[in-house]
């Protein structure tokens, strides 16, 4: 039973996360979702009622909609409230209004300010009716955006960074769709600073629109291989090595946390606090594929938030509920109870914590954890 729920469960990520080519809308229909099998040790949605998960959405967008974001006024004041058509009304989870939170190791730093107190659209009970645009974007202060993708375009819905230094602008991801869209909105917030382009992972829902900045003015799209990585940061050596990037006044530390994929990375900001963890960690199932590595990449980020202030640890997907332990199931396009984007330094030293206690060796099925699950492949 157990074996057989977890075989679906890899189909399934397969389908979101190991092709090359873009995931299409629709894709999710064409295969039952794993979706509903309650997984050993974790307890899934409810199944009645306006927060029923709705999974294998059958989204009617098109591969390229150029028009999916006419309209979508990026917010430009700290709340975001007012910048995205079809925001949806508040979701359930706790308040995501807080500044500047911070584990505070290093008191005397001070971290530039930001909001989180923004609704994300999350999905609706019917995709084909949905008027949620294709993307939305949240200011959390004037020079540091983020972005979610519709769910009813991919279900896995990612969340993509983008931070502005005095000279250059840094997207981390490229999202699930290969769409103009992002782009477009993306060179409307960065003006005249040269573009990096990076990726959390190489997985295909975080770069699914490289080619649409690849070949564009002041572009730079870092490669998607192990070594195109470890050359663009210039780790020596990979993965303990900590890389600094410099995009002008806003200085970065770039970390190596493979174990999820092997290209992993974290980003650290100095400016703000803000420690983006990508699929590593965030409130979801978090997929190991090599144990022992993402055990030692945990330990390293465990280190790292030792000794830096964080304000939020910020990860690119959305899949608990905002009930402790309960996740949606994977493939999910409508979460009107979500969990709130944000965690924070003392969620990666329980995930360091639960991983040391669970020991060498991967757990025999996933284990759930209040805002994450730890979910071996
Ligand atoms: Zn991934």
């Amino acid at each position: 039973m157990v074996r057989m729920q977890r075989r679906l469960l890899l189909v399934a990520l397969c389908l979101g996360a190991c092709r090359s080519e873009p995931i299409a809308p629709g894709d999710g229909a064409a295969t039952p979702p794993s979706s509903g099998a309650r997984l050993p040790g974790v307890d899934s949605a409810g199944s009645s009622g306006d927060g029923a998960p709705v999974t294998g959405g059958t989204p009617g967008a098109d591969e390229d909609p150029a028009g999916a974001v006419a309209g979508l006024t990026p917010s430009t004041d700290a709340d975001g409230s007012g910048g995205v058509a079809g925001t949806p009304s508040a979701d359930a989870g706790s308040s995501g209004a807080d500044v500047g939170a911070s584990s505070a190791p290093d008191a005397g730093v001070r971290l530039a300010p930001g909001s989180l107190a923004v609704s994300w659209m999350h999905g609706a009970p019917s995709c084909a009716q949905s008027t949620d645009p294709e993307l939305q974007v949240h200011a959390y202060n004037a020079t540091t955006y983020i972005l979610r993708q519709d769910k009813c375009r991919t279900f896995e819905a990612p969340f993509v960074y983008l931070l502005l230094g005095a000279q250059t602008a840094l997207l981390l991801d490229t999202g699930a769709t290969n769409s103009v869209g992002l782009r477009d909105t993306v060179l409307s917030l960065t003006g005249a600073r040269s573009l990096l382009v990076a990726h959390s992972h190489a997985h295909a829902d975080h770069v699914a629109s490289d080619n649409r900045f690849r070949g564009q003015p002041g572009t730079t799209v870092v490669g998607t291989s192990l070594a195109a990585v470890q050359q663009a940061f210039g780790f020596s050596p990979w993965p303990s090595d900590t890389a600094e990037l410099d995009l002008g006044g806003r200085v970065l530390d770039v970390l190596a946390i493979p174990g999820h994929e092997q290209t992993h990375i974290a980003l650290y900001d100095r400016e703000t606090g803000l420690l983006l963890t990508g699929d590593t960690l965030y409130p979801g199932l978090l997929f190991i594929t090599d144990w022992t590595t993402y055990r030692a990449s945990v330990r390293r980020l465990a280190a790292f938030v030792a000794s830096h202030p964080v304000s939020h640890v910020l990860g690119a997907h959305i899949e608990m509920t905002s009930t402790a332990r309960i996740n949606y199931p994977y493939q999910t396009v409508y979460q009107p109870s979500e969990h709130v984007l944000q965690l924070d330094a003392a969620h990666v030293r329980e995930l360091d914590a639960a991983l040391t206690a669970l020991g060498a060796s991967p757990p025999a099925g996933p284990v759930a954890l209040d805002d994450f699950v730890i979910d071996p492949q």
